[in-house]
């Protein structure tokens, strides 16, 4: 990533991080950490934060860790943690050897814990979990100090030395801090520290059958790594006096907890929780499917690492929630593919098309029956008109061709100027052609057109200066490459499927059409050496990625993102 990628006026995070490089609060450092629990793939959420966090460290010439946060073993496994370095590292960043997991630092967190048991600021309850819920009371009624409170030392140290051993069952007894049962912020009423779990860890597996909670694990994660500047969503930040509690009760480094709004996005939802249930229950292909708000599933939709740092840049930082338009990350993904794709041309709805007076291989009239493709011209195409170092490749013209059936009305509306009976338009690169005739099958449907091409008019200009409004796509049937064209809309037909004042589940908003898959499209001969992961343009239609379902013989296309916002269109109608 370069340093272009950031935004010239600062957020008001910069607006901190200057400040306190002014001051030498932290001695000018700059120690950032993109926290994920690796419990489910990355979301264009976390790249949010992943933005902020590594964009920080690289700005201000500081670190940013990658920290697995993980402190749940029910949940956690391997294939998440792969799952989300290759993401991180597909967005663009690097952490070096930082790759850390909390984890690693059960052993000191449990000797912060007993430093806290024995300066009498942490004690053992044997409360269940439902009588602590009852102890603490509520908003407007203060809490109750748990009998067992009063515990001493050594008793304490005993019963946690214990727990740790696996003398007790699940949930009969935790560790809580000793704060205050009447604190007005219920996160300050003797918040459980530690608890008994006998499950295995997906790193420390049967080494450990107490867990750190969040809150208490969190800050000494952050503490022991040197982090300077702790960054999370809003959410904490009513958990921030506890992350000062902790670390200044233990007299330990002390970074400075700072919340941001989370990314949230119309049309999607993107808690792990709910993406994890869409994977589950068959609502989607999987965590990678083009559909999904992941990391892997814009992937594999095509969007380019460039793009989603590029979202994540124009969408800013602030202190306040709010809901961004999904038509802002397709957005994203338009620019920068209008920039790098290359063009070609693709028929996704083919109509067969005959130009009657092409002339045979040896430049003589055609015969009234012929159907072959005849001579075989191979015409100049632009690869990208944004970018001239892209050049050109040449793509062959033939008696049979195949237009986008979208491209012709036999009774064409006001305003269709593209082909129809007696029409004159020009395809691309190519010739202009005249409509003659209409060939229908039993059923009405038409399957071939009839037309004649101008050859004063090769390369698309007329030289008597006619003009013609339409200007259509094309691919020669005897070079066309067969492949499966699938076509993504929004995943949901409510704009805010997760909002809680509905009746129904987020899942009852699932798009019944999210989803179409074409086959029998038709490709120009030059993307028989397409792989999966390739970006392209197809000329009029959008921008498509090869999917790594294709095989040697079959290409997968995805469409990443149509040309312009339908929707927007829509709407306005
Ligand atoms: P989710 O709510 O989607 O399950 P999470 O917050 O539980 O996500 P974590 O693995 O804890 O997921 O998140 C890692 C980091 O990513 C945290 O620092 C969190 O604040 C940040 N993050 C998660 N979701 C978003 C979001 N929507 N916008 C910005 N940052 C996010
Ligand atoms: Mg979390």
């Amino acid at each position: 990533m370069s340093t272009s990628d950031l935004t010239p006026s600062l957020n008001f995070i910069q607006e901190i991080v200057e400040q306190d490089n002014c001051s030498g609060k932290w001695g000018g450092r700059v120690h950032t950490r993109f926290p994920p629990e690796p419990n489910g793939y990355l979301h264009i959420g976390h790249a949010k934060s992943i933005c902020l966090n590594f964009g920080l460290a690289e700005q201000y010439g500081g670190r940013c860790n990658l920290r697995f946060d993980d402190t749940n073993p029910i949940k956690e496994e391997d294939e998440y943690v792969a799952s989300i370095i290759e993401d991180v590292r597909w967005l663009g960043f690097d952490w070096g050897d930082r790759s850390l997991y909390a984890s690693d630092y059960f052993e000191k967190m449990y000797d912060y814990a007993d430093q806290l048991i024995k300066t009498g600021r942490a004690y053992v309850c044997d409360l269940t979990a439902e009588q602590t819920r009852q102890y603490r009371g509520t908003l407007t009624r203060p809490g109750q100090d748990s009998p067992y409170r009063d515990r001493s030392v050594e008793e304490n140290l005993d019963l946690f030395a214990r727990m740790r051993k696996g003398e007790f069952p699940d949930g009969s007894r935790t560790l809580r801090a000793k704060i205050d049962m009447a604190h007005p912020n219920l996160n300050m009423r003797d918040p459980v520290m530690y608890r008994i779990l006998h499950a295995a860890h997906h790193r420390t597996a049967e080494a450990w059958c107490i867990y750190p909670m969040y809150d208490c694990a969190h800050g000494l994660e952050d503490s022991i790594e040197g982090i300077t500047h702790s960054i999370c969503t809003l959410e904490f930040e009513n958990h921030r006096p506890l992350y000062d509690w902790f670390l200044d009760a233990l007299d330990i480094h002390h970074p400075q907890q700072i919340e941001f709004a989370r990314l949230e996005l119309t049309y999607t939802v993107m808690s792990k929780r709910k993406l994890l249930e869409l994977v589950r229950g068959g609502h989607v292909r999987g965590w990678d499917d083009p559909r999904m708000p992941t990391l892997c599933g814009l992937r594999r939709r095509g969007y380019t690492p460039e793009s989603i740092r590029a979202f994540c840049r124009d969408i800013g930082v602030a202190k306040f929630n709010s809901t961004i338009d999904l038509v802002r990350l397709e957005n994203a993904a338009r620019q920068h593919l209008n920039k790098t794709a290359p063009r070609v041309m693709a028929v996704l709805r083919p109509l067969r098309v005959v130009i009657e007076n092409w002339p045979e291989e040896d430049g003589s009239e055609p015969g009234a029956q012929a159907t072959g493709p005849g001579r075989v011209e191979w015409l100049d195409a632009i690869n990208n008109p944004e970018d001239a170092s892209a050049g050109t490749r040449k793509v062959p013209f033939s008696r049979v061709l195949y237009i986008e059936r979208d491209d012709f009305r036999e009774e064409p509306p006001k305003k269709f100027f593209r082909l129809a009976p007696g029409r004159e338009v020009r395809l691309r690169y190519a010739y202009f052609v005249t409509c003659t005739g209409v060939e229908k099958d039993d059923t009405g449907q038409v399957v071939t057109l009839h037309c004649t091409y101008d050859p004063a008019t090769r390369g698309g200009d007329a030289p008597d200066g006619r003009k013609v409004k339409g200007t259509l796509h094309w691919v020669s049937a005897a070079h066309a490459i067969d492949a499966e064209v699938r076509l993504y809309d929004r995943l949901f037909t409510d704009p805010d499927p997760d909002n809680p004042k509905h009746t129904k589940d987020f899942t009852d908003f699932l798009n019944p059409e999210s989803l179409e898959i074409l086959t029998g499209c038709k490709l120009e001969p030059s993307l028989a050496a397409a792989k999966a992961g390739d970006r392209y343009q197809f000329e009029r239609l959008g921008y498509f990625c090869v999917d790594p379902d294709s095989t040697g013989g079959r290409l997968v296309f995805n469409r990443t993102v149509s040309l312009r916002d339908s929707w927007a269109k829509l709407a306005k109608k």
